[in-house]
């Protein structure tokens, strides 16, 4: 009786792990982890790909643990895309275990050399390569490609859809460096929480200081904190910056820090560094790029 029970569990386990295509009709169900690869994708979909992002706008990806819904939204998926360089630390062991869907890992094509490391442990990535241009045409290129071999009908649509996205990217980006050059060149050091922003300012020309590393993981105590005020009251630093997906309490403390040496630095708005934003201007990937420079530039000029 217990074998039976075995069996019957794990035939319906493997059966939600490998679902057909079929049950989902024609649309092709593309389930992205963030925000930000979902709207990479929808710009080079075609009409008959429903794309759904994981992770809502906001939300931490170095931290979040898959729940029940979103585990169904996984097997329910016909291909998977994710970041890779453990920027989704907790739902890479679900992909691991999945059977069925395509899944495709944006970082496999990376060059090497663009990728930046901390000098003093070689082995930790950071993972927030959307803000290098160069890696973001590998990241789209390789779904594009892994795409196309999968679904060999939409190679052309999928193909021209990327050519016509790059353009739309170079466009942004040369308005993003306009920006930032705007900003006289000793004042261009961005203060963060976590260190989302070194490939940002590493391809547009600013200084990067945070309290924790690349990841929201990493610890940070009042000896980071007294670091980071004793710097901004001796570089004058007129602002720091909260993020769309942090509490903006580690910010508020650096505030009140500098405040008790008699120096006064404004809180800037919520900087959109592991996820798209709500509104208007910060719900695509170039809006994001576009939001982030124009706040940068107000706030530190
Ligand atoms: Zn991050």
């Amino acid at each position: 009786m217990r074998k039976v029970l075995l069996y019957l569990l794990l035939f319906s386990l493997t059966a939600c792990l490998t679902k057909s295509k079929k049950e989902n009709g024609n649309t092709i169900k593309i389930v992205c982890t963030t925000s930000i690869i979902s709207d990479w994708v929808v710009n080079i979909a075609s009409n008959e790909m429903q794309i759904i992002p994981l992770l809502k706008t906001g939300i931490d990806p170095h931290v979040y643990k898959p729940s029940k819904r979103d585990l169904d939204i996984l097997r329910s998926a016909d291909v998977i895309i994710y970041h890779g360089l453990h920027l989704e630390g907790k739902i890479i062991e679900v992909l691991k275990k999945m059977e069925g869907p395509l899944i495709i890992n944006v970082s496999q094509n990376y060059s090497q050399d663009l990728i930046i490391r901390d000098p003093s442990f070689p082995a930790s990535i950071d993972p927030h390569v959307w803000f290098d241009l160069d890696l973001t045409r590998s990241a789209i290129t390789t779904i594009t490609q892994n795409l196309s071999a999968e679904y060999p009908q939409f190679k052309d649509e999928l193909d021209s859809n990327m050519q016509a996205y790059f353009s739309q990217i170079n466009n942004v980006a040369k308005q993003v460096k306009s920006i930032i050059s705007s900003i006289p060149e000793g004042q261009r050091t961005v203060i963060t929480t976590h260190d989302a922003l070194s490939y940002f300012g590493r391809s547009f020309g600013f200084n990067v200081k945070t309290l924790q590393g690349a990841s929201t993981v990493s610890e940070f105590g009042l000896k980071e904190i007294t670091g980071l005020v004793d710097f901004i009251v001796d570089q004058q630093i007129p602002a720091i910056f909260l993020e769309n997906i942090i509490s903006p309490q580690a910010m508020i403390s650096v505030q009140k820090g500098c405040k008790a040496k008699g120096f006064e630095v404004k809180i800037g708005p919520e900087l959109l560094s592991d996820s798209l934003g709500d509104k208007e201007d910060q719900n695509t990937y170039t809006d994001m790029l576009l939001f982030n420079a124009r706040t940068i530039a107000e706030y530190l000029r």
